[in-house]
């Protein structure tokens, strides 16, 4: 049985699996830990023939904020289990910082947002950068009443999380103010722009994201599966995966200018209503 420092691992009902990002005290921002922890834990749900849905929550009022750019306790992304071949994490210039979010944060949400079945986010409360990628790579989105949801990074001089889908997720022009305004969309704002199935009462949320991925438990998983796969094969007809990687060249030019002109790969005047801390050496948003 794997032992997770940073995940809950559960099975409310037959067919179900729920993992649940669980730093509540760190608002269940993401480190390193936790990246390899949520990967551990959805491949559990993957190896699992009796599970069919997969539930992505998180512990305490909200469900992320984001990157943790506290750092990482001393912890080398070496000492994980690495899920590509990118390699070179110290390398000087702009190739060790590639090399690193290239792991994280592009190619492990693609891992996730690839998992060959349904995956469903319960998000309350606030929903931030990395918390939104999170939310973004699973199929279907419940949403609280009291959630919101932003990419506020901008201020960190950076053009948006890692995870580039803000155009597919909220439209072109929603994605432009979302990114250049910083400000967070509601709930209801989400559910009309079509990036949240459904907006339940904060109270229900556990039980009406169960409710719904037991339904979705109910019917064939191969059918569930195949889908999956022609939904996100026609993103990538579209050239959702093409622009994503583009957007990430842009994300690691913006990381080279920041050291170049700051010292650090992002503008250290950074934003207090986003994360707690300013960031320091080593930051790593
Ligand atoms: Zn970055």
């Amino acid at each position: 049985m794997a032992d997770y420092q940073t995940v809950l691992y559960e099975t409310p009902a037959p067919g179900v699996a729920r993992v649940v990002q669980n730093r509540p005290d760190a608002r269940n921002a993401q480190d390193l830990q936790m990246t390899y922890d949520l990967d551990a834990a959805l491949t559990r749900a993957a190896d699992d023939d009796d599970v069919k849905v997969v539930i992505v929550a998180g512990s305490g009022p909200h469900f992320s904020a984001g990157h943790d750019l506290r750092g990482d306790r001393g912890r080398k992304i070496e000492d994980f289990p690495l899920v590509t071949q990118w390699r070179g994490f110290g390398a000087p210039g702009a190739e060790g910082y590639l090399s690193r979010e290239s792991e994280i944060y592009l190619h492990m949400y693609r891992r996730w947002r690839d998992l060959p079945k349904p995956t469903i986010a319960a998000v309350q409360g606030r929903c931030i950068a990395g918390g939104l990628a999170v939310a973004w790579v699973c199929d279907l989105i419940v949403a609280s009443e009291d959630a919101t949801f932003s990419d506020p990074v901008v201020d960190l001089g950076i053009p948006g999380v890692e995870y580039f889908a803000h155009p597919w997720e909220v439209g072109a022009r929603k994605a432009k103010e979302m990114l250049f305004t910083g400000e967070a969309i509601t709930a209801r704002k989400a559910e009309a722009l079509g990036m949240v199935n459904r907006v339940v009462p904060t109270e229900s949320l556990a039980a009406e994201t169960l409710a719904l991925a037991e339904r979705i438990a109910s019917r064939p998983l191969f059918a569930l599966k195949m889908s999956k796969q022609a939904v996100n094969q026609s993103l990538d007809a579209q050239g959702q995966w093409s622009a994503m990687q583009a957007a990430f060249s842009l994300h690691q030019l913006s990381h080279s200018h920041n050291v170049q002109v700051h010292r650090i790969p992002i503008d250290p005047s950074g934003i207090p209503g986003a994360v707690k801390q300013k960031p320091g050496k080593g930051s790593r948003p």
